[in-house]
């Protein structure tokens, strides 16, 4: 089994590691735990998936005024679909959220940190396209098994 915080509701879940791609949900809520989108999360949600979630966690800090940040948007949004079923992608809004912001130490935006195991696991700066996001988020270990 692997541990997955719920994006919508923050609840965590546990599913079969067999069952990853195949469109798992929340027992809480009833929201797709490993859907391919990009999901907007919180402060408290981030916090609460890297320190739990079993796979790996790509974290988009970006703002609505950054011109860079929403080139991106669509780049990252087929990475997170590429990459269902392997690793989660996220968008914290740095304006929206700051406490995450402030704790990483982020001082450009776009910047995208992969988390593994409950640790920072890269960093990068910069808008990408899909492929390198893609690349980006594999450096991360796949779910533990
Ligand atoms: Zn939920």
């Amino acid at each position: 089994m692997v541990k997955l915080v719920c994006l919508d509701c923050g609840q965590t879940n546990r599913v079969p590691q067999d069952r990853l791609g195949s469109g798992p949900k929340c027992g809480t809520c009833g929201a797709g735990l490993m859907d391919g989108k990009a999901h907007e999360i919180d402060d408290a949600t981030l916090e609460k998936a890297i320190r739990t979630d079993d796979v790996p966690l790509v974290v988009d800090f970006w703002a609505p005024w950054c011109g860079p940040c929403r080139m991106m948007a669509p780049e990252y949004s087929k990475a997170a679909a590429a990459l269902k079923g392997r690793s989660r992608l996220v968008k914290l809004n740095t304006e929206q959220h700051q406490r995450a912001s402030a704790k990483f130490g982020i001082r450009g935006i776009p910047t995208l940190i992969a988390f593994g195991k409950g640790r920072e696991a890269a960093r990068q700066s910069g808008a990408l396209p899909a492929a390198q996001i893609e690349a980006f988020a594999n450096q991360v270990p796949a779910a533990k098994g």
